[in-house]
């Protein structure tokens, strides 16, 4: 059953019983009528409710059972005294404060009521949404089938981590990167490693992943330099639909079809092909999953040290926030270069500037995306 967490329910889930099933006690106490406690200071105990254990004789006028938390509450009985308000001698139970009414008494289907809908389609199963569903006794959901993600790293110059770097190398860290961001989505990815600088070769292996995948997910080979191949690939066996947005870091990004099947071409740069990834990539994985992806979560924090921003391109930098005196503060993690990998190091959150700020002082107010919210 926890296979299902994190996927996406294909189908509105109802209750297929009440919640509790059965009218039960929230204390551990005694159970009984209300309107014997106006009446009695002393009732008599004829019995007992165990979780699991209910009473099953009759119950008359003045007469209570003895009843634990989660236990049946017998027919008849309405109302539970807890047990801290009574003094037992033997048998006789005395009443030294009476509740109100029903009080401890779960009714049955309190929590939720046969046929209610517990989950709506398109609801991305978290841990909680796994245990409600076990406790309305489903043992299986109808869940979206997984999106199959091909993911490639594009450049002559990667190699493998744990490779030896030759001259004029380095070590492919997107393609590794954007498959941990992937796991904790609901998709399944295959890796195709490494493509060259080579249109032949970039042109047959997307039209080949395209036949068995429904989004092909590209880092590098997407700007304008003289080896970035993958916008003239992709328009010649399908469409490109975008190239470019005016985001830093991550200006240059396509996106388009190879056949039928949806294309998305990250920056090469990795800080570039992360902070695109959450932006970009991973609502439209959400979209492929069945689910209806929000903006993510983002709130406010007061600068610590100022920020250089020039108008004209939205930017996210990188930050590390901290709680000062009861009020958020956040830092920019270094250097902002969108090759250095260093700056995501002990980064918590995407600072947003927007397209028309200007330079920010320090204490100004910035809005900030805490990673919790984009990491899964
Ligand atoms: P490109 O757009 O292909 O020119 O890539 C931009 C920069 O990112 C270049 O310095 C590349 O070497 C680097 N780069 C591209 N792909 C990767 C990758 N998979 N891992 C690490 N760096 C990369
Ligand atoms: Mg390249």
């Amino acid at each position: 059953m926890s296979a299902l967490n994190g996927r996406v329910a294909a189908a509105d889930i109802r209750a297929p019983v009440n919640l509790p099933p059965f009218p039960s006690s929230a204390m551990d106490g005694y159970a009984c009528r209300a309107r014997d406690l106006a009446e009695k200071s002393h009732l008599q105990r004829v019995g007992e409710s165990m979780a699991g254990h209910p009473f099953e004789g009759s119950i008359g006028p003045g007469e209570c059972v003895r009843i634990t938390t989660g236990a049946a509450v017998p027919d008849g009985l309405d109302t539970v005294v807890i047990q801290e308000n009574t003094r037992v001698e033997d048998d006789r139970i005395e009443i030294l404060e009476a509740p109100a009414a029903g009080a401890n008494v779960r009714a049955t289907g309190h929590d939720v009521k046969t046929g209610e809908v517990v989950i709506r389609q398109g609801q991305r199963l978290n841990p909680m949404d796994v245990g409600w569903i076990a406790a309305c006794g489903i043992a299986d959901a109808v869940v979206v089938e997984l999106p199959r993600i091909a993911v490639f790293s594009t450049g002559d110059e990667l190699v493998m981590p744990g490779e030896a770097l030759n001259a004029g190398q380095i070590f492919d860290s997107n393609r590794i990167a954007v498959s941990a961001l992937l796991s904790a989505l609901p998709a399944r990815v295959t890796d195709l490693g490494i493509l060259p600088d080579d249109p032949d070769r970039i042109r047959t292996a997307l039209l080949h992943a395209a036949a068995e995948h429904d989004l092909l997910l590209t880092s590098g080979g997407v700007s304008v330099g003289d080896a970035d191949y993958l916008k003239e690939v992709v328009d010649s066996i399908g469409s490109l639909d975008l190239w470019r947005m005016n985001l830093k870091p991550g200006k240059p990004i396509a996106y388009g079809r190879v056949a039928e099947t949806p294309f998305l071409g990250l920056p090469g740069n990795p800080v570039s092909t992360i902070v695109t990834f959450l932006l970009v990539a991973r609502p439209v994985v959400l979209s492929l999953a069945g689910t209806e992806p929000e903006a993510p979560f983002s709130t406010t924090a007061l600068l610590e040290g100022s920020l250089r921003h020039n108008p004209g391109r939205e930017e996210f930098q990188r930050g590390v926030m901290r709680m000062v005196a009861g009020e958020r503060h956040v830092r920019v993690s270094g250097d902002q270069s969108s090759n250095r990998l260093a700056t995501f190091s002990g980064a918590d959150c995407l600072i947003r500037i927007p397209k028309s700020s200007v330079d920010l002082p320090e204490g100004a107010a910035v809005e900030v995306l805490p990673f919790h919210g984009l990491l899964g």
